[in-house]
This record gives C-alpha cells, structure tokens and sequence, in this order.
C-alpha cells in the first residue's frame, strides 16, 4: 500500500443560504447563541465573481501575553510561507504576480481608463487565486484587456525588479508572458481530471516536470513496500521532474526547493516553540522544525502524531503541505498554514458530538461488516482563526479534518475543526439568494431561524463522525488506490451523508443539539436547493462539474431526488417561468441519504471502482444545461459574488526596549493594501524555482 489521504476539508456549501438565528431561550441558549457584533464592516471589495470579506477574532484581546506571542510568531510563520502556492500551482504564477505588484505600485500613467481598471480586476483576481487559474473552476482566466495594454503598462514602468530571466530582454520576457497569460488554450486547466487526460502531462500544475501519469505512478509503485503498516505520504514534499532520462524528487525543505520562504517559516516557527503553551505544543513544534528542516516524510508523520496528542492548548497551528486536491494523483500537498484559537462555546457542541461518536456509528445504516466496532480518537473543536496564508487563503475552508494519513488516522485519531468566525463573517454577509430560490415563505423561515445552526451542525458531523466512520474490508487498497479519481467525491459524498443522515435524527434533540427537527428540515432544504440548483451558478455556460465537493453535492441531492421520483419525495416545481426544489417528505428523504450513505461506504470498503465511477458519472458530474442558464439568469438578477474569500487580520508587535510587551490585533479593510503589504514583507521567494 501507499500512503493513504484523505482529502478532508469542508468548504463553503449549503452555507450560501445560512441565516441569522433567532434568539434561542431556554437551557440551549448557550449552545445555540452567536454574538452578533453589528457595528463590524464585513463585505471590503468586489470583482468579476467574488467578494472579499473580512472577519474578527473574538477573545484575541483576553489572551494572556505568552499565547498573544506565540500567534504572532506562528502568523510571521504562516506569512512567510505564503508564496509557495504560487509557484506550486503554476510555475509562471511568481513572475506574473511580480509584474503585476510593480506595475500597481509603479505604474505612472492614468488609472483612471477603463482598460486600468480591468487589469486592477485582472490582478485581484490573480491574488485571490494565488495564480492565473481560477481558484474554484481551475481553469485560466481571461484577461479584460489586451497584450498590447499590458506591454505598454511594463514598459512605462520604470521601476526596477520586473522578474526577467538571466539574459533576457524586456521584450523576451514580455514574449515569453504572452502566451501565458493571453492564449486560453496554453495550460488552461490547472488540474486535468477530465476522463482519458494524462492527469499529470495535461495538467499546468507544477508539481511535475517533463513526466506523465504512467512515469509517476511506477515510480510510487517501487518505492512504496506492501508491507510497511505504516507508509509515509510519499511525494507528499517534493517536485518530480526528469532529469538526464531519471526521475528526481526536488525537495520542499530548508537548504532544498523553496529553501527561502521555509527558512523564515522554521525561524519563527523557533521563537514560537520558546513560548509553547505546554510540553506537548513544544514537542509538537519542534518536530515541524526539524521536518522542515530534513526534509524526511517519516519526521512528518512524528509531528503529526505529536500534533494530533496537542489537545489542550489553545492557541493551535496548521502549517505544511498539507491537503492533495491540487494534484490529480493525490500526492503533492500544497502550502498552507491557519493560526487560530480556542472557541469554547462552539467546542462544546462539537465535543458532544464527538463524545457520542460509537452511538452514531452504532445506529449508522452502514452495513454491519463496514462499521468500526471502535470509532477510536475523533477530537473536534471549534476555531476562530488569527491568519491564514496559502492555499487555504484568501478562500478558506470551514473546517479541517487532519492528519490525512490514514494510518496516523486509525492508531492516533485526527483533529477536527470547525473555522467558526469565518462561518459567522459569511452569515453575517449572507445575500438574497434564499428569498429568490426558496419556494415558499415557511422554507424562508425555516432558514433565518435554523439554518445557521443547521450548518454548523452538518459541519461538526461531517468532520467529526463522517469521515472518521466505516471501515475497509481487510486485503483492500485505499481508497486512492482503489477508487482513484473519484475517491475524494465519494468520500464527501460519504461524510456529507453521515451528516444529513443524523441532521434529522431525534437523538440531537436528545443531546441537546439542537431545539427540534425543523433544524434538521431547514439544513435538508438548504442542501437539496444547493445540490440541484444553487451551485450551478459556479460553472460558465456549457461547463460540466469538475470540482469534487460540487460532484458530491449534485450526487448526493441528485441521486436521492431519482431514486424517489416516483414518491415525489423531492418535487421540482415551477412558478412564474422559474424552477424550484420543494422536499415534501422528509422522513423518505432521510431513508434514501441512509441508502446512498450505505452505499458508497460500500464502493469504499470494497474497493469497487466501476460502481463508483458510475455514481459519480452519471449524477455527479452532467449538468442540464437549460437549468443552468436559468439559475445563472437569476443569480445576475441578484448581483451577487459566487465565491467569498478573506482579509486577514494584522498583528502587531509592541516593543518595550527590544521585547514584546503587547500584541495588538488591527482589520484592515483594503484587499489591495494587504497584497502590497504581504508583496513587500513576504515576497521571500526567486521569481523563478
Ligand atoms: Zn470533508
């Protein structure tokens, strides 16, 4: 076996339609009640299809000095780093990015045209996505105005540091972008899934060099041993290229590829390990320490390990190669880190939830020999989050499920977080979507009244009881292996089911979960609208769906919406020209999420690739085009941005004759003066790796 990860990170998705709560009263209020701070600015900038918000750090004031320390020294480390993904994604994302910072600080001519202003979008959107692909979509973007403006912008641009190559002429360099940036059919997918591509050769992606699927996998293949119970995630921290006919692992280290950023993040992560909260959190950090600096995998996995047993702290740190969506083969982690603390209110939902874990596996409609006869480890809380840099920034997730390897998984646990002010800046920020797509004025209700608890709720159990559930059967790859590139739909698909399965299960009542069932009747109604129609708005005209928690969606919502068609358990109507999804027997609807639920951790278990590839292809992935075209209609109506991403929060240092005496936490409110601002202090990295 190879190493085994699973891509475990929710993101932004029946969320869209998430309300304010009512007030709650009674016992439950503590649990069910969110500060609402009103006076808070949480929409900054808008362009092409996104909006950029920011949000705040509750408690960050109240912590004492030692932990206000250690998150500046793990935000200078997160920063630092934050460059990575540039180059990791596409390897003429830092040069073009340069240009672009030189030009918007430099440029001496008027801003005031119309082609400026579309370059200016041109390069937030370049930000947003840390790159020229599409950070959702994955594929380039256009650029609104031509070659010949942009040349023209570089060459009034007097200012020394356009990131030429040793030798070259502006007018080489210039060349060389053109095509890059310009020409939509150079490297347009930034990771090819589609069926029959050469998932490595026809990808931009730049965690390989001058190889193809074939070459890569036969190299994995011999390097990994069968029998070594614990495998290290091969590949996990290195380019390969081919070098002189051989293929070579460029490692991700200090005195390695990208030696200059991970230099600065191991030097603050150093002073961050001087003030740890506890033996543990040191222990934790030095490993990533000495990770970072060997380079060696099975270092990697020690610190996971360590990390994983951290659970008291409250101040805590992801920072790495971490998840491996960007790579079509699932061996590559991309940067990131998310500096965050404690929230102890919304821990204590998440910990019952996990405290319950065995009776939720217990009561699952898997079938009998899929079930784990002990759910071993799941620890969750929820975070609010200090920073965040790479690939989980400016868009986020909203909840981490970690470490990825398997094995660390069955024998250490993993750690489950919910991000929750960054839940609670999109609800704040929330959009009409809901009035326009809700078929009556009771789902309305529902919503505003219980839909935010509702996705905090699905949330918390997909990341603390779905992904941690079922088993494989014994001789059975993992599910990379086995399942391929359809492994990681399924397993949402599967930690989504194990959600919705239990959103409308008495026993959360019980457990003081939630007030009643309409908590789980609004998240069902916000997650059928989402599936089957909202998140078409993501895809342009005559796309398929590419991204795999969309394919999960649609699947799941899909599939249960055909499988009880003839009970018209889910119904689409029509009123005034326009489509909607009404659930009219929710019990039913229940059953069929336990069927699918059954199901697919069946495919998993077994290893059963055709039955996978079927359910993902036939309900996952087509789209009806005439629906599309509707939902795109009435989203333009709205004048809304399909994807949110982030502001970070500064912090910043008081010093008292060389020591730090406070740390005062600053939102800044200008997407561009935060770009300028990382370009200036964190740029650490050659334009060309
Ligand atoms: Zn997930």
């Amino acid at each position: 076996m190879t190493a085994g990860r699973l891509p475990t990170r929710a993101w932004l998705g029946s969320l869209l339609l998430v309300a304010v709560v009512l007030p709650a009263c009674g016992t439950l209020s503590a649990l069910f009640e969110k500060d609402s701070s009103s006076a808070f600015e949480y929409e900054a900038d808008r362009f092409a299809d996104l909006r950029v918000l920011r949000y705040q750090v509750p408690g960050f004031e109240q912590l004492d000095l030692e932990k206000k320390k250690l998150c500046y020294y793990l935000y200078e480390a997160a920063l630092s780093g934050r460059e990575i993904i540039y180059d990791q994604k596409y390897r003429y994302n830092l040069p073009i990015k340069r240009t672009l910072e030189q030009i918007v600080r430099h440029y001496p001519g008027n801003r005031e045209t119309e082609d400026f202003r579309n370059f200016m979008v041109y390069v937030k959107r370049v930000w947003f996505s840390n790159g020229i692909h599409h950070h959702y979509s994955n594929t380039k973007f256009k650029p609104g105005f031509s070659f010949e403006t942009f040349a023209s912008y570089v060459r009034a641009t007097t200012a020394p540091g356009f990131p030429l190559r040793a030798g070259q002429t502006q007018d080489e360099f210039l060349n060389e972008l053109r095509p890059i940036m310009f020409d939509p059919a150079v490297d347009a997918k930034l990771v090819n899934k589609d069926k029959g591509a050469d998932l490595v050769a026809d990808s931009a992606v730049n965690f390989y060099r001058d190889v193809n699927q074939a070459e890569v996998e036969a190299f994995y293949a011999a390097m990994s041993d069968p029998s070594d119970p614990r495998p290290p995630s091969y590949g996990l921290n290195s380019q390969l290229v081919k070098r002189d006919g051989q293929l070579v692992e460029r490692v991700w280290k200090v005195g390695g590829m990208y030696d200059a950023a991970l230099s600065k993040v191991v030097y603050w992560l150093k002073k961050a390990a001087q003030v740890a909260e506890n033996e543990a959190q040191r222990k934790a950090l030095e490993l990533l320490i000495a990770y970072y600096e060997s380079g060696d995998l099975r270092v990697f996995d020690e610190y996971n390990i360590a990390w994983v047993a951290d659970t008291s702290s409250d101040v805590d740190v992801v920072n790495g190669f971490i998840e491996v969506y960007n790579d079509a083969l699932g061996y590559r982690g991309s940067f990131e880190s998310v500096v965050s603390v404690r929230d102890p209110v919304a821990t204590q939902r998440i910990q019952k939830i996990a405290d319950h874990a065995q009776w939720f596996e217990d009561n699952s409609p898997l079938l009998p020999e899929h079930k784990k006869a002990e759910v071993k480890g799941i620890t969750g809380k929820s975070i609010n989050v200090v920073v965040e840099s790479g690939d989980s920034s400016p868009s986020t997730p909203i909840g981490i499920n970690l470490p990825n390897a398997n094995w660390i998984r069955k024998e250490h646990g993993s750690k489950s977080v919910s991000l929750g002010n960054i839940v609670n800046a999109y609800n704040q920020a929330r959009g009409n979507a809901l009035a326009e797509f809700a078929y009556t004025k009771e789902e309305q209700k529902l919503s505003k009244q219980y839909g935010e608890l509702g996705g905090h709720l699905h949330t918390d159990m997909h990341e603390v009881i779905g992904h941690a559930s079922g088993q494989i059967n014994p001789g059975v790859g993992t599910p990379k292996e086995t399942l391929k590139n359809y492994s990681s739909t399924l397993e949402e698909g599967r930690a989504d089911l194990v959600a919705l399965y239990y959103l409308l299960d008495p026993k959360l009542v019980e457990l003081g979960l939630m007030p009643n069932l309409d908590v789980g009747r609004a998240q069902y109604n916000g997650y059928i609208r989402n599936g089957l129609l909202l998140q078409l708005r993501r895809l342009e005209p005559g796309e398929q769906i590419e991204e795999d928690h969309m394919r999960n969606r649609q699947l799941v919502a899909k599939w249960a919406y055909e499988q009880g068609a003839d009970r018209k358990v889910i119904e689409f109507k029509q009123r005034d020209g326009k489509t909607y999804v009404v659930i009219n027997d929710y019990e039913a609807l229940r059953g069929l999420f336990g069927d699918l639920l059954r199901e697919i951790q069946r495919i998993k278990s077994e290893g059963d690739f055709e039955a996978g590839q079927r359910l993902v292809e036939t309900y996952g992935v087509k789209v009806d085009p005439e629906l599309h075209k509707e939902v795109l209609e009435r989203f333009d109506a709205l004048n809304e941005a399909a994807y949110s991403g982030f502001i970070n929060p500064r912090l910043v240092p008081v010093q008292q004759d060389g020591v730090i005496t406070d740390v005062q936490i600053e939102y800044p409110n200008d997407f561009t003066e935060q770009m300028l601002e990382y370009a200036e202090r964190y740029a650490f990295l050659p334009a060309w790796n």
